[in-house]
């Protein structure tokens, strides 16, 4: 963590100067008449996308929710290793991981085919692959999740905080105003709700610039937007409690998915704290159009329905801290924003939705929260690219699509999944039915989905392609940046790469440097400096604006082949090291070598050409846009014209 760079401050470091939005006289709880950005509801989605933009002092954000509050319990508690590399950007992911419960491993549990009316263990497998990532999939109450979200967002220039007890109802669009770039072509209407009255009556408006509709599955905004949810009705209802329970089952701090031979199956999630543990019963199919409500399931119910399972285990619960029935399918939106597919030439995005609002899905693997905060992640730096002049507002188009693609590929692998689990065991009566060492083989074999690094962009004005991608061949273009250890050259700190790769909306080049010594003059790194800090053609230098700090929009890194104490910092380029700030210090935190103390050379583990090197465009949201050669200059200028505008 950099601070003290405009002078010394003590203090908590996290918490940012306030900016103009955040000082402005504004009544507590009194919704803005007009803001840049209204995000409707303050599910994991929201607070994503709120937390994003609450970073950029120029913008005005206003988030509101029909609730009273912040969520207190239940829902989703599942974080996929991707999730927690965006927590990582965001400042939180180590108190996740301290607080979380660590999911190592799964067990899988089946019918004993010498007595069915027992369960006994089929197998245990790794829960994620070695080296898939820096971080684990964890477990942690959804409403924690939030509160790591207020916290940055109250620590944030904007003080941003929810305005709590409004319920959208209606939203009106004027398409006619959406390239004009002054106009707030969003109208949104409220009523209020009074948490000690109870009931919305009183009404409220706002105009905004754009509206972000994060408002769950039953989404007001994608109805507005005259879209709906296709796919599988939501027939499948589960039942769901967290519990305290004493038990004979020995793998009730493991997560386990157990199929009874006549009784159901259950997904059981230990949760974090040691005690607590979440138990998942599949209850029967609900006919077309008949709702939960109507199935009188009680928790009595439940908890017999899970006892049933565990046979020959016993179940004692002694409280049950939450619980419910959660009746979804698989589900999807054909569009992500207000543009129809055949306008896309001649009106721009002014209106999104994302997370549970435009894609539904099982809570088997564990996605609904994972694959929705992914959705704003994605947005947030490109609203806010788009609002600070850095960015063509055309380049909303590409959220819709991108994330519309994404979710698809994740509702059908949740689909076969969800199916699997569901699906009656081969038995000699069955014998067409799941053999249950293929759910365990399907598990391992798509662990990638469920860690949520699977993501992969097509080639778009975002993603390049793949003309130079063996200069670099671990770092796929269109997935993830996939991390890896290195040494700070200035300080020797080992550290993770990927660590540097904050949600600061800024564009990272990360060059990994060639094997000559870069401290000759004529080094291609050498080179490269020279071309990114002082070229007329350099994207630093037309897309920086003027008294900004040189990496304010582009965050240039190093990586060396040299062990770190073979290099001689004040002999490489004077660029490496740039001034900054009021007093132009210079920032020792851009040059890295590899780790070989520790034998996990980063050149070795991501494939890169140690004769040519390479550079890496990677996206503000961690993904890799481009793999070129260390002299692409030409390409790399064109890649960011077509979206960027130039600073003034
Ligand atoms: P949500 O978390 O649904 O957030 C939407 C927010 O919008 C809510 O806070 C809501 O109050 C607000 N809102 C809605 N309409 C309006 C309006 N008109 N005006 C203002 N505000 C509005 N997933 C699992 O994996 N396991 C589970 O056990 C599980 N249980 C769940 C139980 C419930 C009751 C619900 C609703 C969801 C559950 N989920 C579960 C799903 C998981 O929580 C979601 O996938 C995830 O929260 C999606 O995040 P989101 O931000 O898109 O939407």
């Amino acid at each position: 963590m950099q601070f003290h760079l405009d002078g010394y401050r003590f203090g908590d470091p996290s918490l940012t100067d306030p900016s103009a939005h955040a000082t402005a006289a504004r009544a507590p709880d009194r919704l803005p008449s007009e803001v840049d950005v209204l995000i409707v509801g303050c599910g994991p989605a929201g607070l994503t996308l709120a937390a994003q933009l609450a970073a950029f002092p120029e913008i005005k954000t206003a988030i509101v929710d029909q609730k009273y509050g912040p969520l207190q319990l239940g829902q989703a508690d599942g974080v996929a290793c991707r999730t927690m590399e965006m927590f990582q950007a965001f400042g939180f992911r180590e108190e996740v991981e301290r607080e979380a419960y660590w999911v190592n491993e799964t067990t899988f549990w089946r019918p004993d085919p010498k007595d069915a009316s027992r369960i006994v263990r089929q197998g245990r497998v790794q829960d994620v692959e070695d080296g898939l990532s820096d971080y684990p999939h964890v477990i942690l109450n959804q409403a924690r999740v939030h509160e790591f979200y207020l916290e940055k967002m109250r620590k944030s220039p904007n003080r941003l905080e929810p305005n709590y007890g409004r319920r959208l109802v209606h939203l009106d669009i004027d398409a006619a105003k959406s390239a004009d770039r002054a106009a707030y072509p969003i109208t949104a209407s409220f009523e209020r709700g009074d948490v000690y009255q109870g009931g919305f009556g009183q009404p409220e408006t706002m105009r905004a610039k754009f509206v972000v509709g994060c408002d769950g599955a039953r989404s007001v905004v994608r109805q507005a937007l005259g879209r709906s949810l296709h796919g599988d009705a939501a027939n499948q209802a589960w039942g769901v409690m967290d519990v305290l329970a004493v038990t004979t089952f020995p793998d009730i701090r493991m997560k386990s998915l157990i199929q009874s031979a006549g009784e159901g199956s259950i997904v059981l999630i230990p949760r974090e704290g040691g005690y607590l543990v979440r138990i998942y019963v599949e209850l029967d199919k609900l006919k077309a159009h008949e709702r939960i409500t109507s199935k009188n399931i009680t928790i009595d119910r439940l908890i017999a329905a899970a006892q049933r399972i565990f046979h020959p285990y016993t179940l004692d619960v002694k409280e049950v801290a939450w619980w419910s029935c959660y009746e979804i399918g698989q589900r999807l939106t054909d569009k992500f924003d207000d543009v129809p597919a055949h306008d896309l030439s001649t009106r721009l995005p002014r209106a999104f939705i994302a997370g549970d609002a435009c894609h539904t899905h099982s809570p088997k693997a564990g996605q609904g929260m994972n694959v929705s905060m992914q959705d704003t992640f994605n947005l947030g730096w490109k609203l806010a690219a788009v609002l600070r002049g850095q960015a063509k507002h055309e380049l909303l188009h590409t959220y819709s699509a991108e994330r519309q693609a994404i979710a698809k590929t994740l509702i059908d692998f949740d689909r076969e999944w969800a199916a699997m689990l569901s699906a009656p065991l081969k038995s000699a009566s069955n014998p067409k039915g799941v053999e249950p060492a293929e759910v365990q083989k399907y598990f391992v074999k798509h662990g990638h989905y469920t860690a949520g690094t699977a993501t992969k962009y097509s080639p778009s004005t975002l993603t390049g392609k793949a003309d130079h991608q063996h200069l670099a061949n671990g770092f796929e273009i269109g997935t993830r940046f996939h991390s890896a250890p290195v040494i700070r050259l200035a300080d020797a700190k080992p550290q993770r790469l990927g660590d540097t790769l904050l949600a600061d909306g800024r564009w990272r080049l990360i060059a990994f440097a060639d094997q000559q010594d870069q401290t000759a003059p004529s080094s291609p790194l050498r080179a490269l400096c020279d071309f990114l800090y002082k070229s007329e053609r350099s994207p630093i230098r037309r897309f920086t604006p003027d008294g900004a700090d040189v990496d304010a929009v582009f965050d240039v890194r190093f990586v060396l082949q040299q062990a770190y104490r073979d290099l001689p910092l004040g002999a490489l380029p004077e660029a490496v090291l740039p001034g900054k700030g009021r007093y132009g210090l210079r920032d020792y935190e851009k040059v890295f070598c590899p780790d070989l103390k520790s034998g996990r050379d980063i050149f070795e583990m991501r494939g890169i050409d140690r004769k040519r090197g390479a550079l890496l465009i990677v996206r503000p949201d961690q993904y890799v846009a481009h793999v070129l050669p260390l002299d692409g200059y030409g390409e790399l200028t064109k890649f960011f014209d077509t979206f960027m505008i130039e600073a003034k």
